[in-house]
């Protein structure tokens, strides 16, 4: 058919509106629930990028992968992983094929939007202790007042003792208060964006004083007495400290019917999770497949845990080097040219409290499946890699012929924003790359709300792609 109605793009022909729920069997129904309650796991055991590798490496063991530096050579069906700073990892599963002929690669990002403690974060104010914080990725500051947080990263004593911190995912927690409305007249006209400061992001941590010490602030001195005893920490320690506060909550099931997953962090674990469960389902591949879970997308892609890091050339290089024995440049180069990625990261689902800011006929909605974005980036496709058509047509054509439900979106209306991912700095190592993912609601919010339907099809998705590109 050459011309659709608009009735027909939207219900019948096109991918839109397909609801993913109404076109499952009782049995992918059970897959779905079963991968989502695992899904729940994975958030609350991983709210930072550490937390989210070391959690890796624990499933990626169960599934039989070694860490590459304990490998001499690798051969077909191998299975192994390399570590990064802690904060990063790549997995591979070593295909039948010659790698030359490329590698099929999904790529995620483990960090997530939240509050990181500053270097001198500790402070005395009216008879309590705070913390100061700066935050980190695009925040909406006012979602992270008055709702209880937790406390998780590293910290070294001075004696080089690595203690790892994990305060508040029980009791007690801590907070970031907000003004009472009853005092609020001139915050409450201000714009959004400038309601709350980020110098006003302080975390509430304690409030009982010292009693015998003669000391000025003994407040702060009980917070420092009660980390001494706990941890061993003093507070110069926290210097070098790398704390994050994340909310406090677990993971949980939204909905009478329970279709949706609500959490902080979705954006982006959902498709590390799903990356990670996709080349777990892989079995001897023709070509090797690889999957990247990167750092600090939330803030450009840098430092040497983001992709713009040489950390994926590198490993990909000692891959080549462990099945062939060395790695020329012609070798590395041709591999790279003929490998193909999915960046897997989130999309923005139609909000129906904000509908205005899409564009309907190029969105995603919740719970039609794994969404396609051939492009991202923001006034006038700034900042994106663009897929070209012969790669967006591939890549439909294996999530068809594989019964993947999927749509396609950008981010919103041309003028209205847009945004990044890693997409463009696979691109510019000269490989194909498409951007999908799963849709969320409520994106960079501490509690951000996925479709299980849409996490269900991103794991097929790239369960496909690793075995049949
Ligand atoms: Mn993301
Ligand atoms: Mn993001």
């Amino acid at each position: 058919m050459i011309y659709m109605t608009d009735k027909e793009l939207f219900n019948e022909l096109s991918y839109k509106r397909k609801n993913v729920y109404e076109n499952l069997s009782e049995q992918e129904y059970k897959e779905m629930f079963e991968l989502c309650d695992e899904y729940r796991e994975f958030l609350d055991e991983g709210k930072t990028e550490r937390e989210c590798v070391e959690k890796s490496i624990k499933m990626a063991e169960l599934h039989g992968f070694k860490n590459i530096n304990s490998v001499k050579q690798l051969k077909t069906g191998d299975k192994v992983y390399k570590i990064n700073r802690n904060k990063n990892i790549l997995l591979a599963v070593i295909g039948s094929e010659d790698i030359k002929n490329g590698v099929n690669l999904v790529g995620a990002h483990i960090d997530s939007p939240r509050l990181d403690l500053k270097q001198n974060p500790l402070y005395e104010s009216n008879d309590m202790a705070l913390l100061k914080t700066h935050y980190y990725g695009g925040i909406k500051k006012y979602q992270w007042t008055a709702i209880p947080l937790a406390m998780h990263g590293v910290i070294f004593t001075k004696e080089g003792k690595k203690v790892t911190l994990n305060i508040g995912e029980n009791d007690p927690v801590f907070c970031v208060t907000d003004l009472l409305p009853h005092l609020a007249k001139d915050q409450m006209t201000k714009k959004m964006i400038d309601g709350i400061e980020g110098e006003n992001l302080n975390i509430l941590i304690g409030g009982m004083p010292v009693k015998s010490e003669d000391v000025s602030e003994k407040v702060k001195f009980a917070i420092l007495k009660h980390l001494n005893e706990k941890y061993g920490i003093t507070e110069r320690d926290f210097l070098s400290a790398e704390i994050e506060i994340v909310p406090a909550f677990k993971a949980k099931n939204v909905g009478l019917d329970e279709s949706f997953v609500g959490a902080y962090g979705q954006d982006d674990r959902v498709c590390a999770f799903t990356t990670l469960k996709g080349i777990f389902a892989v079995e001897n591949p023709k070509k090797t497949a690889l999957a990247i879970l990167v750092d600090k997308e939330e803030i450009g892609s840098t430092g040497n845990t983001g992709m713009l890091s040489a950390f994926f050339e590198m490993t990909l290089a000692e891959i080549l080097e462990k099945i062939n024995g060395n790695c020329t440049i012609t070798d590395y180069n041709t591999t790279i040219e003929n490998s193909a990625c999915l960046s897997s990261d989130v999309g923005a689902a139609v909000d129906p409290n904000y509908e205005s800011v899409y564009e309907k006929r190029n969105a995603a909605f919740a719970g039609c499946g794994m969404v396609l974005m051939k492009y991202t980036g923001a006034r006038g496709k700034s900042e994106s890699s663009d897929a070209s058509a012969e790669f967006v047509y591939e890549i439909g054509k294996i999530l068809d012929d594989n019964g993947v439900i999927w749509q396609t979106s950008e981010l919103g209306k041309v003028d209205q924003g847009g945004g990044g991912t890693i997409a463009q700095y696979v691109a510019n190592l000269n490989m194909d790359v498409i951007d999908c993912g799963v849709p969320v609601l409520s994106m960079h919010a501490p509690f951000e709300v996925t479709a299980k339907s849409d996490v269900y099809m991103a794991y097929k998705s790239y369960v496909a792609f690793y075995n049949n590109r």
